[in-house]
């Protein structure tokens, strides 16, 4: 169930069953010449959306503005800076517990975000912490990319040019949620430069086209849907574990 797609007292109601909700967390940044600039929060965007068609579980509004200020020499990448970001998943988290919600399990799109989510989640235990009192809440975060089966299936869709940043599996997740937004655009070099970067400039320096290691272009709708299949029952069956609830509609295969 979307959160934005219910109505209140279809939450309340839910929230009789169930104190967990799924939040896709990502960013807005350039993702090479034949990536859409949403790529991050759009991947575990319809992730969520299909597990959470499928087990009834609650999936929230995407964050979908993320640490990206290494991005920002290319048109269109937006960044929070991570103060600002703690600060505001500390407000979706709290309002959120407000309602009695327990179990918070961000799917993040993004790997620039992950040490910043995780300085959240202390900001937040910390006021219990420092009060002397025990938190009822419990907040996780996971890559998709580290679900169960993705490596491997990502491997034999992708057995070259998968790479780092703008991967063909990536890619191929938005051209399957996204099909009109495709587009066909060569490759020079075929495949990425591979390294390390610390600001805007330098990046754009050492990445020119914004990928790294890889060669999108092999990306398809087909592929995108196989990665959000296998993602999709991974990740219903980590966030029973943990919500500590069984999925409340049974999944027809
Ligand atoms: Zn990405």
């Amino acid at each position: 169930m979307l959160l934005h797609h219910a109505a209140w007292p279809e939450v309340d109601a839910y929230l009789k069953h169930c104190k967990g909700i799924i939040i896709p967390i990502g960013s807005t940044e350039q993702h090479g010449p034949n990536g859409l600039v949403g790529t991050d929060a759009i991947c575990p965007e319809v992730i969520a959306a299909e597990a959470g068609a499928d087990s009834g579980f609650l999936v929230g509004p995407t964050f979908n503005v993320g640490i990206a200020q290494h991005h920002l020499g290319f048109a269109g990448s937006m960044t929070l800076r991570p103060s600002t970001m703690i600060a505001v998943l500390n407000d979706w988290i709290e309002s959120l517990t407000r309602h009695g919600i327990d179990r918070i399990y961000f799917l993040n799109g993004h790997g620039g975000n992950i040490t910043t989510i995780n300085a959240a989640f202390a900001e937040f235990y910390a006021n219990f912490s420092l009060d002397g009192a025990a938190c009822p809440v419990k907040l996780k975060q996971r890559n998709w990319w580290e679900l169960a089966g993705i490596s491997d299936l990502s491997r034999e869709l992708f057995p070259v040019g998968e790479g780092m940043h703008a991967t063909a599996s990536e890619i191929s997740v938005t051209y399957y949620a996204h099909p009109s937004a495709i587009k066909s655009v060569e490759m020079t070099p075929k495949i990425a430069p591979v390294g390390g970067f610390t600001d805007a400039a330098d990046y754009r320096r050492t990445f020119p086209d914004g990928r790294i290691g890889s060669d999108p272009s092999q990306a398809t709708p087909e592929k995108g849907q196989r990665l959000v299949e296998t993602a999709k029952r991974a990740l219903i069956a980590e966030v029973s574990d943990f919500f500590g609830t069984r999925p409340l509609v049974q999944a027809a295969e």
